[in-house]
């Protein structure tokens, strides 16, 4: 699924129309081997449970539950997965949009819209350039993986 790209905000939100959807296609890039690996510190096990929802997982072995956005820069935020995936579209499609402007798009706060803008132009490592030439490709360079390898004051938490 790594080369699924999204050429219209339409695309994306009939692609994912619940957190379910979204959390699937997290894992599916994030974990792209299709083995789930447990993201706690010191365990990477490769066997958990999958909860009902779809969304949560319980290591085996450590116990502990997350979920595709575990230890990724979207973790600890209430916002909705479809949301984020919004907010990278548009950081990625209109290129220098403002908070003001996301706050409106995504139906957030300002204040909400900010942080997700840094949150989301972190994540792409890259705020002056155009990467990603109109179409949207969520990969690990979003979505988790990458985190632990970052310069600890640059992790997200
Ligand atoms: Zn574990």
């Amino acid at each position: 699924m790594s080369d699924t790209s999204y050429k219209t905000i339409l695309d994306l939100v009939k692609e994912f129309p619940d957190e379910r959807s979204c959390h699937q296609y997290l894992a599916s890039q994030r974990w792209d081997t299709g083995e789930i690996i447990c993201p706690h510190d010191n365990c990477g096990h490769n066997q958990s449970y999958v909860f009902a929802d779809g969304i949560r997982y319980k290591c085996k072995k450590c116990k502990t539950l997350f979920t595709a956005k575990t230890d990724t820069f979207m973790e600890g935020s209430k916002l909705s997965t479809i949301k984020w995936l919004l907010a990278m579209y548009l950081v990625m499609h209109k290129k220098g949009i403002s908070s003001v402007q996301l706050a409106k798009d995504i139906g957030v706060t300002q204040k909400t819209a900010w942080f997700v803008l840094q949150r989301v132009r972190w994540a792409l490592g890259n705020e002056d350039e155009e990467p990603f030439e109109g179409n949207i490709q969520l990969d690990e360079t979003f979505v988790g993986g990458k985190n632990k390898n970052r310069h600890a004051n640059k992790k997200v938490k």
